[in-house]
């Protein structure tokens, strides 16, 4: 199943988000650097020239008006005259000349001061922003190295009576070649970004991708059943991650692998035990006289019980993890069932003198299905025959706690090492060295109880301590009897 057709790759993916993160910030630099920078600079010029005029309208009849409009002109660099009106006429007061291109004092036409004038009179404070190149009486060449400028009027009539007209005049900066400088290195700076954005992106997309190529080259291997293979994740914490869980999975698939390869040697050395023993047995009873003795027919058939129990427990783990298995619950008392479980085993008892034994208050019933659950039993069971210890003893209890009841299975043999613990329910997995007698178990058993159990939505578990025994347990919802069922 390809699927790279629509994809592009991890390296072109990064540059365009790279790319389109440079070109956004930059837009909003060019924005505001290039077409914003005359209007704000316009606009905090004209608030300037409010807080002069203000100041000035405040001095005007004072002496030391001529002063403060030196002074506010110089520290300002703008250029100030102030009239005082009497009558139809005006009579310059003061006069501050800083700017060699100031339209005020160099190029103002009558009509200009009139404007000024009337519109100080009808608006309080009148501005107007004047282009360098507007004047007749300039020449080209001259008119367009005159900046911009803004004038304002501003008209008061101070507590004695008198009357003055405040004019100002500021050049707009030469902007224009600020803009062009901010243009270049604006240029410059995309230039730089964009390349960076690049280089970022090879880097990065070589750091990404690098190891997830090498993965998917040893994900192919292990598919095709290579386990020695190595994922190794590079220095990304995520991608690192993903290769360690690729390596363990690695890991399981290969022990898995040996599990099952193990599995299939000692389930053919098993069932070829008791064939070799049936037919050797049959053999000798049909050869030799007096040989047809109840002892042979017995190891025939125990050898024969032995084969079917093998063959069954395949079949029911196969059974159940093909998920075909379905419950048939009905509610059962679990401490009939314990007791017909162990009732199987009394030949044992007898015979080879190991000590079973239940304890229980009273009867409690379940909801389960009783063939399942006595499968659980018995498995847990055999295996606490086949490990107990010297002593040959193995208590059932049975408990209620909570509304649950548990069966507890304990023996006194060898125990399970802690790191085992987890992995006994696995299937086919066996601890090594631990068989106390010629147990022919074939890895299935806890598996066919785990799988039971998760059926039933039982808890279950194992605790163990190594020389002294391990306990099993699972714990299902008590219920009431079923008064039908009496
Ligand atoms: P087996 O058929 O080998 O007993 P199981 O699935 O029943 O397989 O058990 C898996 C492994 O767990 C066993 O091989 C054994 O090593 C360990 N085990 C199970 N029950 C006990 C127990 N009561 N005491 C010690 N080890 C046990």
């Amino acid at each position: 199943m390809k699927n790279t057709g629509m994809h592009r790759p991890l390296r072109r993916h990064i540059f365009l988000l790279l790319a389109v993160f440079v070109l956004v910030i930059l837009s909003v630099l060019w924005f505001f650097q290039i077409f914003m920078l005359k209007p704000m600079y316009a606009s905090i010029k004209t608030h300037e020239l409010r807080t002069v005029s203000e100041t000035l309208a405040r001095d005007a009849s004072g002496d030391a008006l001529s002063s403060l409009s030196d002074s506010l002109a110089q520290s300002k660099n703008i250029c100030i005259s102030v009239y005082e009106i009497r009558g139809q006429s005006a009579h310059l007061c003061a006069s501050s000349h800083i700017q060699s291109s100031c339209i005020l004092h160099n190029l103002a036409s009558d009509s200009m001061m009139n404007r000024l004038y009337t519109n100080a009179l009808t608006d309080g404070f009148y501005t107007e922003r004047i282009a360098g190149n507007f004047l007749t009486g300039r020449n080209a060449d001259n008119a367009d190295n005159i900046p911009e400028s803004i004038i304002t009027s501003e008209m008061t009539v101070t507590s004695d009576g008198k009357a003055f007209l405040i004019l100002l005049n500021a050049e707009i900066e030469p902007i224009g070649t600020t803009t062009d400088t901010l243009t270049l290195q604006l240029g410059i700076i995309t230039g730089v970004l964009l390349l960076f954005a690049g280089i970022t992106a090879v880097i990065v997309s070589g750091a990404i991708s690098r190891p997830i190529v090498q993965m998917s080259k040893e994900a192919k291997k292990l598919a095709e059943g290579t386990y020695d293979v190595c994922f190794d994740g590079g220095s990304v914490k995520e991608i690192a991650e993903l290769g360690d869980a690729l390596n363990y999975a690695a890991g399981e698939l290969s022990t898995i692998d040996t599990m099952q390869k193990e599995l299939l040697a000692n389930i053919s050395h098993d069932l070829r035990t008791p064939l070799t023993m049936i037919s050797g047995y049959s053999q000798v009873m049909r050869d030799i006289p007096g040989e047809m003795t109840a002892e042979n027919m017995q190891i025939i058939i125990d050898e024969t019980a032995r084969l079917t129990d093998l063959v069954g427990d395949i079949l029911d783990l196969s059974k159940l993890s093909a998920e075909s298995q379905k419950l048939d619950c009905e509610i059962l008392s679990v401490t009939d069932t314990v007791q017909k479980t162990l009732e199987r085993y009394q030949k044992l008892t007898v015979r080879d003198g190991y000590e079973i034994t239940f304890s229980f208050d009273r009867e409690i019933f379940i909801y389960a299905d009783k063939s399942k659950i006595l499968q659980v039993l018995y498995n847990l069971v055999n295996n606490a025959i086949n490990y107990t210890g010297e002593d040959k003893k193995v208590n059932i209890r049975q408990l209620s706690k909570n509304g649950q009841c548990r069966i507890e299975i304990t023996d006194t043999g060898e125990g399970i090492p802690a790191e085992q613990l987890s992995k006994i329910w696995d299937r086919y997995y066996k601890v090594k060295n631990y068989h106390k007698r010629a147990v022919s178990g074939s890895g299935l058993g806890l598996s066919i109880v785990k799988n039971i159990l998760l059926l039933h939505g039982a808890k279950f578990g194992v605790t163990s301590t190594v020389g002294f025994g391990s306990t099993f347990w699972f714990s299902l919802p008590e219920v009431e009897r079923d008064p039908s069922a009496e």
